[in-house]
């Protein structure tokens, strides 16, 4: 059993997929060809943002964006505590000071009033000055954005919504990458959107945003002339091969996969939740499920049921085994165990179990059975 069977996918899309990749072959644009452009409109309106721009990867949409919100050393960004590197080490990277936050327990997603509270300890300390707030769509579900663009609002930040795993959820209705003045995302493989290699995207609704953007990733050129550079930029851009491919993998994205994804995640919840904590998605929000996380008891449980799923040829993962503030490249910022309770818990308890679009519901019999068995 696969935890994301991209095997699967490929093999319901291939013959889309492979005339796909073939055009591009006999066409020979790789860099910013056709499939870039037309992929970027797709997922502007999808999403419903004005603008898209794609760019290499995740880790460097979050960067680009930040590049474009002037952020440097002396500013401080605020992100959660429990989430992938990236959504810290982007900010650290241009020399911003990344100040961590706790998460909420039941949605694993960045607590808004731990947020406030340490905007205002920023501001009190009156050394740094508060510039931005990164909250992560975690697991695929929306973070609580109808509490923390207030506070952004009320404190004067921006708000850059890291969506790398939370692309295809909504709340009411509103999706997902669409949040706060700019919003990232990735197309690596396993992500709920992914393409065969790394890939990412920023939506904005500003068009001179959009513009700088564009120039960003393009080492700062002008726009009338690639030569003519105005300021300094990287190079980031999709592949025309991995546009190529997102396009069917889009619309197969909208058209099924992820009510599938969502229908494989009921699956789950129904036969567990007597069990085990099952994932919490408030009222109004659709996750896209980047992953089906539960949490155990405790961590001997967690090793427990681990070992059985292993026993039965189930993978399983610990998304995440640490906060960002106990990993080594923060150690010089001493943020300490007890500012982040509800990280701990997680990082103790969660455990996520395979999810994809091509998860049969015999799969699920399997592995929730296996799950009771050993809790
Ligand atoms: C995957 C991920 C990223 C980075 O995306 P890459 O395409 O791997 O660079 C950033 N933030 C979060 C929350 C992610 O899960």
């Amino acid at each position: 059993m696969q935890f994301r069977d991209l095997k699967a996918q490929y093999q319901a899309l291939r013959p889309e997929i492979d005339s796909a990749i073939q055009t591009v072959l006999d066409h020979s644009e790789f860099i910013l060809g056709k499939p870039v452009a037309e992929l970027e409109e797709r997922l502007a309106a999808y999403v419903g943002r004005k603008y898209c721009v794609s760019c290499a990867n995740g880790t460097d949409a979050l960067q680009l964006s930040l590049m474009a919100m002037n952020i440097g050393k002396g500013d401080v960004v605020f992100t959660s505590d429990f989430t992938y590197f990236a959504s810290a080490g982007a900010a650290s990277l241009l020399g911003a000071t990344v100040i961590l936050v706790d998460i909420d327990r039941r949605t694993f997603n960045i607590c808004p009033k731990a947020l406030e509270r340490a905007v205002q300890r920023v501001l009190a300390e009156g050394q740094l000055i508060p510039k931005v707030i990164i909250p992560v769509d975690l697991f695929g579900l929306p973070a609580d954005y109808s509490n923390i663009i207030p506070i952004a609002e009320t404190y004067g930040l921006k708000v850059l919504e890291d969506g790398a795993q939370g692309f295809g959820g909504n709340v009411n209705g509103r999706s997902a990458c669409s949040f706060g003045d700019i919003s990232a995302t990735s197309f690596f493989p396993a992500k709920p959107l992914g393409c065969y290699g790394d890939g990412g995207a920023i939506f904005v609704d500003d068009h001179q945003l959009a513009e700088r953007l564009r120039s960003l990733r393009a080492q700062g050129k002008s726009s009338a002339d690639k030569y003519d550079n105005r300021e300094i930029g990287i190079n980031s851009r999709l592949d025309t091969i991995q546009a190529a491919i997102l396009l069917p993998k889009l619309r197969a994205f909208i058209e099924y996969e992820l009510s599938a994804v969502n229908q494989a995640a009921q699956w789950y919840t129904e036969r567990l939740k007597n069990t085990v904590a099952t994932p919490y998605i408030p009222d109004g929000f659709y996750s896209s499920w980047a992953q089906y996380t539960i949490m155990l008891e405790d961590d001997r449980t967690r090793d427990r049921v681990r070992e059985a799923l292993k026993e039965h040829g189930i993978p399983s993962m610990i998304y995440y085994p640490r906060g960002i503030h106990q990993q080594e490249a923060y150690q010089a910022m001493c943020f300490s165990d007890e500012w982040y309770p509800n990280t701990i818990q997680a990082t103790k308890t969660v455990l996520s179990l395979p999810i994809h679009p091509y998860l049969k519901e015999e799969d699920a019999d399997r592995i929730c059975k296996v799950i009771i068995d050993n809790v």
